[in-house]
């Protein structure tokens, strides 16, 4: 049985890096399943496909093809064989991302590719349901959250470092709306696993977290 770790919580909280760091660490796969639903919404969006109009939404899932390969600066995404892994991060992807996974037709597909995923190999996976409801018997489950002004900094750096502009402001209010919609979406919305750890990570440095969490992996 493979060693699964779960890893939820709110938007921009350093779920990624510390999944990635963890993974790295225990020489895990580490998947980005948040990558998934931003790759669904840049192809509604390409396709302009309403997301009121359930028949043309279900159409549209099946000719998507999603792929994750590790790339050198990590998780690379791929749409129906192209690389969409800088598309995905840009502002109107993050403006509907949320309407799209709360489709419950697009989780059903994203749950499935995800569970097989966990089939074969020890991995980490970062989400906001990997340990309610794709990964219920995870070995490990943490839920991450931090004060939503220091989330918004850190991803207003990342960011920038990436050579995209876009205010501190903006990105604060696009954060506590997806923290609006996940959390009160209908289907599977964010909650913390009854048997999660939580962590939050507001004052801690990213060395300071894999510490924590390797630690209680031990334990
Ligand atoms: O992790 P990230 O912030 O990139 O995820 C983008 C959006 O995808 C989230 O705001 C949420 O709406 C959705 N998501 C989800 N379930 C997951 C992962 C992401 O609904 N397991």
């Amino acid at each position: 049985v493979p060693f699964i770790i779960a890893i939820d919580g709110h938007s921009s909280c350093g779920k990624s890096t510390l999944a990635r760091a963890v993974a790295g660490e225990l020489g895990f796969i580490y998947i980005d399943s948040g990558a998934m639903y931003r790759a669904v919404t840049f192809y509604f969006l390409k396709k302009n496909i309403d997301l009121q109009d359930n028949e043309a939404v279900k159409a549209a899932l099946d000719q998507i093809n999603i792929e994750l390969k590790a790339g050198q600066e990590g998780m690379q995404v791929f749409l129906n064989g192209r690389d969409i892994t800088g598309d995905i991060r840009k502002m109107p992807v993050s403006n509907l991302v949320s309407k799209v996974s709360a489709i419950p037709e697009v989780r059903d597909k994203m749950v499935k590719l995800q569970r097989d995923m966990g089939k074969k190999e020890n991995l980490v996976m970062d989400g906001r349901d990997i340990g309610t409801v794709v990964f219920p018997q995870a070995s490990l489950k943490i839920f991450m959250t931090a004060d939503p002004g220091v989330r918004a900094r850190r991803r207003y750096e990342e960011l920038r470092a990436k050579g995209l502009a876009v205010s501190l402001e903006e990105i604060h209010k696009n954060l506590l709306k997806r923290d609006h919609e996940d959390t009160t979406r209908a289907w599977s919305p964010l909650l913390k696993a009854p048997d999660a750890l939580e962590l939050d990570n507001s004052c801690m440095s990213r060395e300071e977290q894999l510490s924590w969490i390797m630690k209680k992996i031990k334990e």
